[in-house]
């Protein structure tokens, strides 16, 4: 799949449920409406979506959410698309998760052909962690990320940069990353949903100052690393862990964007910062052959915009895309 602008779409993030066990501050409001069952596609539609796709060229597939470990039967999903790892069509099977069920599911996920995760960690500190999550407990994540070490996953932590709240322990974070033989990627806040009470303005800590802060305790070394990704590499000498930044806000990434995104819906997104959508439901349930899916699929494709618009500054605190990150899948 090639989209307008020359670039080949060859990586697929699902959101496999909107609904999660934590109420992350900068995510999801504390009284969040999910979508009603009935709207969700079935674990089989999910999978006959996903194999669509690497029909048609994608060879990385990430189950996001949401929480995707908290869907009830979720490692069905895992397990059967685990056989386009075996035949080769799919280079890599992976999961972004917040880690409470990872004690539970790692070995599992291992046997399943999956590699990697990511872990979503932005304290160390058990009280903080708490208050950031709401409703999550740092312990019960940290055995998980130990669970998945021992089950052969390569672990990567994700943390999302927040004003005032984990500023002054990114640095130690980095340490503790090295110590555990973690990559870690640092995440600049974005406009994505209403918070409730919370105000962008005051989260948002842009990562040129996480940087400067990180360089008085890190030797930061530029590496030649793209994943495709909005991330920006660099290795940590005194750890050699590689450490990423991703900074949506800017449009340094979009040229090489490689993505698109499926809601648990069966919504496409073909960029994270855009409204315009394609809905595949329809064409999934309309017929038991895949030709109006893949058909919709690569009309959806020949839509991908150029780049986003994100701006978080004083006229704009308002969410620039009205959909929570935990529905298009972060
Ligand atoms: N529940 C899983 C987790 O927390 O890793 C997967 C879904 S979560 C939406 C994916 C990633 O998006 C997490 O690393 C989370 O910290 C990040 N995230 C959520 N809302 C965000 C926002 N408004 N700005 C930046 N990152 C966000
Ligand atoms: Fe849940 Fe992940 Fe959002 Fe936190 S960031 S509320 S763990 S979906």
């Amino acid at each position: 799949m090639i989209d307008p602008f020359g670039r080949h779409i060859s990586y697929l993030r699902v959101s496999v449920t909107d609904r999660c066990d934590f109420r992350c501050v900068y995510c999801m409001s504390e009284d969040m409406a999910f979508l009603p069952k009935a709207e969700i596609l079935s674990l089989e539609e999910l999978d006959r979506l996903c194999s669509a796709f690497v029909g048609l060229g994608v060879r990385k597939l990430r189950m996001t959410g949401g929480e995707p470990l908290v869907r009830r039967g979720i490692m069905q999903l895992f397990r059967s698309l685990s056989r386009h790892l075996k035949s080769g069509a799919l280079d890599e099977l992976t999961v972004t998760t917040n880690g409470s069920q990872l004690t539970k599911h790692a070995e599992e996920l291992a046997a399943c052909g999956v590699r990697r995760v990511n872990v979503s960690i932005d304290t160390l500190d058990p009280a903080k962690f708490t208050e950031i999550t709401r409703w999550g407990q740092l312990p019960k994540v940290l055995d998980g990320v130990a669970a998945a070490k021992a089950a052969g996953l390569k672990v990567k932590i994700n943390a999302v940069a927040l004003r005032g709240v984990n500023d002054e322990e990114l640095s130690e974070m980095v340490g503790w990353c090295g110590k555990h033989g973690h990559d870690m990627t640092i995440i600049e806040v974005m406009p994505m949903g209403d918070i409730g009470g919370e105000q962008r303005l005051d989260q948002y800590l842009p990562l040129s100052m996480v940087r400067t802060r990180l360089k008085r305790d890190w030797t930061l070394e530029e590496i030649d690393y793209r994943t495709g990704g909005p991330a920006r590499y660099v290795r940590v000498k005194e750890t050699g862990q590689k450490l990423g930044f991703i900074t949506p806000l800017t449009h340094n990434f979009c040229e090489s964007c490689n993505r698109v995104r499926l809601t648990c819906t069966g919504t496409l997104y073909m960029c994270l910062g855009q409204e315009d959508a394609a809905d595949l439901r329809a064409p999934l349930r309309a017929s038991e052959s895949d030709e109006a899916l893949v058909a919709a699929i690569r009309e959806a494709i020949s839509r991908k915009p150029k780049g986003h618009d994100f701006v978080i500054d004083r006229r704009h605190t308002g969410p620039a895309v009205s959909r929570h990150m935990s529905v298009t899948g972060g």
